[in-house]
This record gives C-alpha cells, sequence and structure tokens, in this order.
C-alpha cells in the first residue's frame, strides 16, 4: 500500500538549524560534547518539541530519551532516532538529522490523521559519540544489554569526572530501567558521514550494516633524557615508539585493503618539550573492518608489532581496549524496504556498509533494524563544515517516513 504522504522539508531544517543555535560554533558548527551544559540545552530543546508533540517522553537511568506516541497494538514499538551529543567540531547533521526527522515524522503522520496500529517512538541515546566518555555508542549500548549499566554511570570523562555525576548535574539521569521500550523493528536517517554516495551520484544510502570498531589505548614509557648530550644508541624514547606505530598502521591498512581504515588520533607526548627524549607516550588506536576475522588479524598484527617495537627500544608497554565492537548485518528485509521505497519515491539508491558506528547497530541483535544515508558534501563529517542540501535531507526524511509509516499500519 503505497503512501503520498510527505513530510515538510523547511518544517525540518528549522529544528535542524534551531538545535544548530545550541552549542554553536565558528564556521557554523556545533560543539555539544556528551552531558555538558550544551548537552542539556540542546535535551531540553529537543525533550519540548517531542511533549509539544504529544509524545509520552520518558528518560532512562543512563539519560536515554525516549518519545513514544502510543498505537492500538501499544507495546509493539517501532522505533527510529539517533543522538544529539556531538564531537568537539561537530557539524549541523550528524545524530541531530535522525532524531528530529522522526519528530517530523510523527508531526506528519499525526497531521494527516495517521491512527497508528503499531506505536512510534523517536529516542535519543546518550553519548554516541564517545569524545568525552569511552566507549562510543554509550546510551544505545546500555540501552540494549550490551554494556552494564553500572560500568556505563562509572565510566571517567576526558576531565576526570563519571558519567554519573554528570548526568545528575544536567538532571538527565532518569528513572526508567534502560530498554525500558523495547522495539520490534528499529530504523535509522543519518548523514552518511563519507563521499561514497556524493561521489556516486546517489541520493540514498540503504545501509547494509556497520564495519567493525576497535579502539586501543596505548602507553608507552620512556627515559627522559638530553636531546643533545645522549646518544642515539642509549635512548629510551617513547615519542620514537609511538611514531613507529603510527606508521606501522598505515602500512597495514594498506597492505590488508580496502575497506580496513587504521587512525591514530589522539597522541601525547611527555614531557612535550624540543630538547628533551620523551620518556612518556599516550595514543589511540582506531581500526575497523568489515569482516571480524580481518578485523581480528590486523588488530593481532599491530599488539605484535607495539610489542617488539617497545621492546626493542626497551620502553615499557600498557594497552587498555576503550571500545570494541564486532561488524554487524541489518535485517534483509528492511534494507530491501529502504531499496524499494527510495525506489518508489524517485530517488537514486545504492546499499553500502557505514564506516562508522551508530546506535541502529546495537539493535541490530533484537529486532529487525536498518539505516537509511543520505549524501554527505565532500564527505565530510565530524567536522564545522559538514553539510548535506536541505532537497536530500528532505529526500531521506521521506523514506523514513514512507519507511515508518508502513510499519506504524502494521505491515511486516
Ligand atoms: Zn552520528
Amino acid at each position: 500500500m503505497a503512501s503520498d504522504v510527505r513530510i515538510d522539508g523547511a518544517r525540518l531544517m528549522k529544528r535542524i538549524f534551531d538545535l544548530a543555535k545550541v552549542g554553536e560554533i565558528d564556521g557554523g558548527g556545533v560543539c555539544r560534547l556528551a552531558l555538558t551544559d550544551e548537552d542539556r540545552a540542546g535535551r531540553d530543546l529537543v525533550v519540548g518539541w517531542m511533549r509539544a508533540l504529544g509524545l509520552e517522553v520518558a528518560v532512562d537511568a543512563v539519560g536515554n530519551a525516549v518519545g513514544v506516541w502510543r498505537g492500538e497494538r501499544a507495546d509493539d514499538v517501532v522505533m527510529t532516532g539517533s543522538h544529539i551529543d556531538t564531537v568537539r567540531t561537530g557539524g549541523k547533521y550528524d545524530g541531530n538529522l535522525g532524531v528530529l526527522a522522526g519528530l517530523e515524522v510523527v508531526e506528519t503522520l499525526r497531521a494527516a490523521g495517521v491512527r497508528p496500529v503499531r506505536s512510534l517512538a523517536v529516542a535519543f541515546f546518550t553519548n554516541e559519540e564517545g569524545s568525552r566518555f569511552a566507549p562510543d555508542m554509550m546510551g544505545s549500548a546500555v540501552y540494549t544489554g550490551v554494556l552494564g549499566l553500572d560500568e556505563a554511570l562509572a565510566t571517567k570523562g576526558i576531565d576526570g569526572t563519571t558519567v554519573r555525576e554528570n548526568l545528575r548535574r544536567i538532571g538527565y539521569e532518569g528513572e526508567q530501567a534502560p530498554g525500558f521500550v523495547m522495539p520490534s523493528r528499529y530504523v535509522e536517517l543519518h548523514v552518511e558521514q563519507g563521499p561514497v554516495l556524493e561521489r556516486e551520484g546517489f541520493v540514498i544510502g540503504a545501509v547494509e550494516g556497520v564495519q567493525g570498531i576497535s579502539w586501543t589505548e596505548v602507553t608507552l614509557g620512556g627515559t627522559s633524557n638530553h636531546a643533545g648530550t645522549t646518544p642515539m644508541s642509549m635512548r629510551c624514547d617513547a615519542g620514537y615508539v609511538a611514531a613507529e606505530i603510527v606508521t606501522f598502521v598505515r602500512r597495514l591498512a594498506h597492505e590488508i585493503g580496502h575497506p580496513q581504515v587504521a587512525t591514530v588520533g589522539a597522541l601525547t607526548l611527555r614531557p612535550n618539550l624540543v630538547n628533551v627524549v620523551p620518556n612518556h607516550a599516550v595514543m589511540t588506536v582506531d581500526l575497523r573492518h568489515t569482516d571480524e576475522a580481518v578485523l581480528k588479524e590486523a588488530e593481532a598484527r599491530t599488539f605484535a608489532f607495539i610489542e617488539e617495537v617497545a621492546a626493542k627500544e626497551g620502553a615499557s608497554v600498557s594497552r587498555r581496549t576503550l571500545a570494541r565492537f564486532e561488524p554487524v548485518a541489518f535485517a534483509p528485509e528492511v534494507v530491501a524496504r529502504v531499496e524499494e521505497t527510495a525506489k518508489r519515491l524517485g530517488h537514486s539508491v545504492r546499499r553500502l556498509p557505514s564506516g562508522a558506528g551508530h546506535d541502529a547497530q546495537m539493535f541490530a541483535p533484537r529486532c529487525p533494524t536498518g539505516m537509511i544515508f543520505v549524501p554527505s558534501q565532500g564527505g565530510i563529517s565530524h567536522n564545522v563544515k559538514e553539510h548535506t542540501a536541505p532537497a536530500e535531507i528532505e529526500a531521506g526524511a521521506n523514506v523514513l517516513l514512507d519507511v515508518l509509516h508502513a510499519y506504524v499500519r502494521g505491515e511486516a
């Protein structure tokens, strides 16, 4: 049964721009790190919109907020949503689009007089980005039982304060148990955050799954000494070992080939002075692949190299896992529905994997789950220049609307 209901693109763009004013930074970007005052202000705005649309809003113990529009089958819930926290140099669309498009779908269906058979829920999950507290996708991981609540609440952030303290401080330590509304279907709209759709001229991506992610923090201990008087043969240089690791993971990614990626995104040296051999280095290694076996191999080879290069230099090593998620496959019937819907609405569509982690992947083991991507101009994200054309946002939101509309009508 096809539907001719369409979202209001201008209304959706207005909400996106209004939310982007909260924590606005130079260049048109947004900084709303998880559980900061800016995050609280963003949450307040979105919760206000949820209530204004008549959703029953509740917050769980890790700060996830869920707004429900009850259907005839009250406990059979179709969920959409994403996150509204951002990285320090975030754009307007990452996460926010999925949540606000969910609200737009509710507003549109209500205005069209739709009486839902299944309930429809719009959610935003705490700390998807992981920039302030690791791991990323924390809220959705707790919501779906992948991560323990106590472990999440005790997590210390980059400023040494815990998730629990900050939830209390901003007033988002809710009373519900995580997972209090468990969906029978989950569909999320998100910007691609990569270059594929734009480069190949597609408007919609039917996301088939998410790459596996491995984040490791490596701490190296060396000996500080005078940069002029210490012969090269007598050094224990933590900075040098770190640099070898940086170049190793890049070579490794090339050797394994696409879609393996490897990144050292954070590296700190101490004492970080021009004429002192570094005695301390802390760095992160981010490895991703769509195949778990290959990802495991990349990890094993990286960890072996780290031990080897540190031993040669006489440096100490410790490693800590910051995040580890296996690759996820979305439900074939949801992927097919997204693809078919996009075609029917007249949009070019291709299937693709997601290079980034998303809240949706936490739901994939629990219920039929899928994602819709729209293009990111220049493939740029986690950057103030992040941009998606309004027409593409409207197209993506209409695909979301149509898929959700079919589900709330009670279709399979
Ligand atoms: Zn995101």
